[in-house]
């Protein structure tokens, strides 16, 4: 199985992140945990009612940070999928809710209704016909019927093309399928959430500055440890990328690169997923550490920001 594993986005306030993501959006928190290089700041993972694959935005709350400017070799945008005819419920509903939000447009002849969240990170609902099918977390709020289901994909805005195209297709299972004005479009096979990969090619586009409202890296997915050393060889032998040493992140294992365009690409492990320390019921209720900082946790829970739940 190959596509998006998951997203990771830079946010201010936490509190505000998580009224915005649990409530407006609905998607579910399944984990609440610390930034493992810096645990004086939250990390929050948002996806399914089991965390799965292909579902997952988090962020890293860095309060007082500065906006990001967006630019060339990064994420632009972040797509979710939703069943076709939810999209005027959802239009109707971020007008209620003063969210800010764009005019629904058609990509690849599918309706799409661009929005983003308080701190800017640009967002996009995509109308799939059939994906009422598939299941759907409800936080009770948003009925189960038009529930976001998992991510649909993101879109790249790169400088050139072609290297970037060249990893997607050779190392991370993706094959391109298609274009649609300065889009081209890259899909993983079989798979319904996080297939999804659009690359807008702007010559001479000056690099954008992370900050809030960025998104930080895009991760794909490897079913296994073996299958992920095997992306590193072929990212070496043939694309001259070096990949750092595998990282435990407790809920996946994770390699990162600087793709030739600019992003910065993880590939990270399906297993051991967010049910391998909380039961999938209460997901995203506790404080979750990782056994190196279990130790300290008096320590950082006094150092994080109060939340309201
Ligand atoms: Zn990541």
């Amino acid at each position: 199985m190959s596509g998006i594993h998951h997203i990771t986005a830079i946010a201010g306030d936490p509190a505000r992140n998580l009224d915005f993501y649990t409530r407006d959006v609905g998607l579910r928190l399944v984990k609440k945990t610390v930034n493992f290089d810096d645990p004086s700041t939250y990390h929050f993972y948002y996806g399914d009612a089991a965390g799965s694959p292909g579902t997952i935005l988090t962020f890293f709350l860095w309060p007082g940070s500065a906006p990001g400017s967006r630019g060339g070799g990064e994420v632009h945008r972040t797509a979710f999928r939703v069943p076709m005819r939810s999209m005027d419920y959802w239009a109707r509903r971020f007008a209620e809710r003063e969210i800010s939000c764009q005019a629904m447009e058609t990509r690849f002849g599918e309706p799409v209704l661009p929005f983003s969240d308080p701190d800017g990170t640009a967002l996009m609902l995509v109308g799939i016909a059939g994906a009422e099918s598939g299941p759907a977390w409800s936080n009770g709020d948003v009925p189960v019927e038009h529930a976001i289901r998992g991510l649909h994909g993101a879109t790249l805005v790169l400088d050139s093309a072609e290297r970037t195209a060249a990893i997607l297709t050779d190392v991370l299972g993706f094959r391109e399928v298609g274009r649609d004005g300065a889009l081209i479009r890259f899909a993983a096979s079989g798979e319904t959430n996080g297939c999804v990969v659009d690359i807008e090619e702007r010559k001479g586009v000056t690099r954008g500055h992370q900050g809030r409202g960025s998104v930080h890296h895009i991760a794909f997915r490897a079913t296994s440890d073996a299958e992920q050393a095997k992306m590193v060889e072929k990212l070496i032998a043939e694309h001259k990328r070096h990949p750092t040493e595998q990282k435990d992140r407790n809920y996946f294992r994770s390699i990162y690169f600087r793709e030739p365009g600019g992003v910065l690409f993880e590939i990270a492990t399906d297993k051991p997923g967010f049910a391998v320390d909380e039961a999938t019921d209460v997901l995203g209720r506790d404080l979750r550490l990782p056994g190196f900082l279990e130790s300290r946790r008096a320590e950082i829970e006094s150092a994080l920001p109060v939340l309201k739940t």
